[in-house]
């Protein structure tokens, strides 16, 4: 089957970056597209993929997630296939095909393809009872495997593994989250602040094994043990990987466009075809790649203006942008340089008792990281400073206190 249309755009994935450009496309003025084709590797529309964590907590409903209801879709007139993933990129007769054998022609098409959880490239990924954390069937099999057995192993330490690890924890299996890294949250928190999340999680009942990694996932058809570094082996019913994520740039790569650790595009997201633009989490910036939906939000907003407007300067400059996350109830906060070196000093507060704790990174007067956890009210302001660059010797012995004190200074 093959369909067609003079000015077409193909949109390859239905993830959230790719709702939110459908959302700035039809906001704006002249939108020059007679068909918007969407096709999606999912089975459902576009839904909050940020929430899965909830869900998996049992505090939210599947229906819940979902970006819009399918009468948005229709009236926009936009076209959404789901459950059927595009196979391949032909550039020269400009159409893409799906898995199903489905031929759709573009004028203009879009990769939003995102990412999925990395391999670990160890010998039983391969085993039933062996999940990612990635989307609504991950979760699904998740909490379908909580029902039924007691004890899980998560890979990974970072916001990912510890949602997962608190989710399946809630609903009552034994969870041990195995680390790499020395301390928990290793990209946003120093080591202080790892420990302080540490000793929270333990005090809720999970095990939490750093600078350990398996070597190995044991059983014959369905997983039942870990094996570590150690020689250490730990029964169980359950993997969670979830170390880290992997963009999609397959077909991308396939289709002879540019590709680095993901699909390369420039501040228009046009990438080396200058018919195909890519965006969200399959796409890097200069040496940028991203792992959070701020930056393809803000890809989103200068697309739309790109593809409406071949004259348009919207450009996508990536920025420093903060990372703000509620492991288990405790509010965590991160911005800019989270680990001191020899030319930072550090202004350090911390509260034992109600296990606040702010680390404020300086150098030359200038503050260039923040590191939050448990009080995250001045986060954002904190990241102002970051971002542009003030000088705080002003107000520096009140700098951790956060801003109504640095005002009144
Ligand atoms: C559990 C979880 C919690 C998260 N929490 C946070 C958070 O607190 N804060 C935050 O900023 N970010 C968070 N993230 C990350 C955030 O969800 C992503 O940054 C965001 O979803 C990226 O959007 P995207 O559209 O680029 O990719 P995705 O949302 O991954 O969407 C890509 C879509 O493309 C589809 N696809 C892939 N290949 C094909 C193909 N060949 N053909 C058709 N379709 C295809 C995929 O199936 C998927 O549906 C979280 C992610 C997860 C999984």
């Amino acid at each position: 089957m093959t369909t067609g249309a003079p000015h077409t755009l193909v949109i390859c994935g239905h993830g959230m970056v790719a709702q939110r450009l459908l959302e700035k496309l039809v906001a704006q003025p002249h939108q020059p597209f007679s068909r918007i084709v969407v096709l999606n590797g999912e089975a459902s529309p576009a839904y909050n993929r940020i929430q899965l964590s909830v869900l998996l907590a049992g505090d939210a409903s599947e229906s819940s997630l979902q970006l819009r209801q399918p009468g948005w879709y229709q009236q926009h007139n936009i076209e959404v296939h789901q459950g059927d993933p595009v196979t391949t990129i032909n550039r020269e007769a400009k159409h893409v095909t799906t898995a199903s054998g489905l031929i759709q022609e573009y004028s203009r098409l879009v990769i939003a393809t995102g990412s999925r959880s990395a391999s670990l490239g160890i010998q039983g990924e391969g085993l039933d009872g062996v999940v990612g954390f990635r989307d609504l069937q991950d979760t699904q099999k998740l909490i379908d495997i909580s029902q039924r057995h007691r004890r899980a192993v998560v890979i990974g330490g970072g916001f990912l593994g510890l949602e997962a690890a608190e989710g399946l924890r809630s609903r009552g299996m034994s969870v041990t989250v195995l680390h790499r890294s020395s301390h928990l949250l290793n990209r946003q928190l120093d080591a202080t602040g790892g420990a302080l999340l540490e000793s929270a999680l333990n005090d809720r009942g999970l095990a939490l094994l750093t600078r350990t990694s398996p070597v190995a996932l044991l059983g014959n058809h369905t997983v039942r043990a870990v094996q570590l570094d150690d020689e250490t082996l730990i029964s169980t019913d359950l993997v969670v990987v979830a170390a880290g994520i992997a963009p999609n740039i397959q077909l991308a790569r396939d289709a002879g466009l540019d590709c680095d650790r993901a699909i390369q595009v420039n501040p228009q997201l046009a990438t080396s075809d200058p018919a195909i633009y890519a965006l969200g989490e399959c796409c890097q910036v200069l040496e940028h790649t991203f792992g959070l939906v701020e930056p393809g939000y803000q890809q989103a907003e200068v697309l739309a203006q790109v593809l409406c407007d071949a004259a348009s300067t919207a450009a996508y400059q990536p920025s420093e942008i903060p990372t703000r996350l509620k492991i288990s109830g405790i509010p965590i906060f991160s911005c800019g340089q989270t680990q001191p070196d020899s030319e930072t000093e550090s202004v350090i507060w911390q509260d034992h008792e109600s296990q606040h704790y702010c680390r404020l990174l300086v150098r030359d007067q200038r503050l260039t990281g923040a590191v939050l956890f448990g009080e995250t009210t001045d986060g954002l302001w904190y990241s102002e400073r970051i971002r542009q660059a003030d000088d705080i010797s002003a107000y520096r012995a009140q700098l951790a206190f956060g801003k109504p004190y640095c005002d009144a200074a």
